[in-house]
C-alpha cells in the first residue's frame, strides 16, 4: 500500500472527516484490521485564514508548499490538500514536490461526469465561488458551475468560517443552505458541489433530491484509489 500525505487542518473539523473516511474505505476494501498509511502536516488554521483575509496567497502557498515537501521527506507517495479553497495555491505545492498531487477538482469533475451531468451548483467559501481558480478549473474539466448571488454567497461564507470550521452546526444554517440549493436547482442546476470540505457536516444527500457531490468524500475516495493502486 502506498503512503498518503495529507496537508490538513483547514479546518481541523474536515480533516477528521478525511482521516475517518480514508481509513474506513481502506478497511472496507481490504478487511481485517487494515487501515491507511497516512502521514500528515496539520497547519495552524488562523495563519492561513489571515493570509486569505489579507490576500497574501503567496505566503499561504509557501506555508503549504513547505508542508508538501515535509510530507514527501517523511515518505508520502502522493499529497492531498484537504480543502477546496486552498487549491487556489495548488501550483506552488505541485512545484515543490516530486510525487503526485491529488487534485480535488479531478475527483469532483470525474464524479459529476460519471452521472452525465454538466451544469451544477457550486457552494463553498467566497474565494471558491468568486475567484477564477475553481470555476475555471471546473470549466476546463467540462463542468459549468452556477453560484448564488453575492448576498447569499456572503452568508454561505460566513457560516463556513464562523460555524462549520469551529464545529458549530445549527438548524437555521442548515435551512439556509438547503433553501439556497433549491433556488439554484430552479435556475437549472442538475446537482450541487459541496465545494467546501465542511459542508457535508451540515447537509447530507438525504436532505435533498438533487445529487450532491461532497468534495471531502470524493477526494477521500480518490485518495483510497491512489494508495491501493
Ligand atoms: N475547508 C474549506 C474548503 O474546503 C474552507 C477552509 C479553508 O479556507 O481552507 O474550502
Amino acid at each position: 500500500m502506498k503512503t498518503l500525505g495529507i496537508i490538513g487542518g483547514m479546518s481541523p473539523e474536515s480533516t477528521v472527516t478525511y482521516y475517518k473516511q480514508i481509513n474506513q474505505l481502506v478497511n472496507q476494501r481490504l478487511g481485517g484490521n487494515t487501515s491507511a498509511k497516512i502521514v500528515m502536516v496539520s497547519v495552524e488554521f488562523e495563519e492561513i485564514v489571515q493570509c486569505q483575509k489579507s490576500g497574501n496567497w503567496q505566503q499561504a502557498g509557501e506555508i503549504l508548499a513547505t508542508a508538501g515537501r515535509q510530507l514527501e521527506q517523511i515518505g508520502a507517495d502522493g499529497v492531498l490538500l484537504a480543502t477546496n479553497t486552498m487549491h487556489k495555491v495548488a501550483q506552488p505545492i505541485i512545484d515543490a514536490i516530486n510525487v503526485p498531487f491529488l487534485h480535488i477538482l479531478d475527483a469532483t469533475a470525474q464524479a459529476i461526469k460519471a452521472k452525465n451531468l454538466s451544469k451544477v451548483a457550486l457552494l463553498g467559501t467566497r474565494f471558491t465561488m468568486q475567484d477564477n481558480f475553481y470555476k475555471d478549473g471546473l470549466m476546463e474539466r467540462g463542468i459549468t458551475p452556477i453560484v448564488p448571488t453575492d448576498e447569499v454567497q456572503q452568508e454561505i461564507h460566513r457560516i463556513i468560517f464562523e460555524e462549520l470550521c469551529v464545529g458549530k452546526f445549527t438548524p437555521q444554517s442548515k435551512a439556509f443552505y438547503l433553501k439556497t440549493i433549491e433556488e439554484l436547482q430552479q435556475q437549472g442546476a442538475q446537482g450541487v458541489i459541496l465545494g467546501c470540505t465542511e459542508i457535508g457536516l451540515l447537509v447530507q444527500q438525504a436532505d435533498s433530491a438533487l445529487p450532491f457531490f461532497d468534495t471531502a468524500e470524493l477526494h477521500s475516495q480518490m485518495a483510497v484509489e491512489f494508495v491501493l493502486s
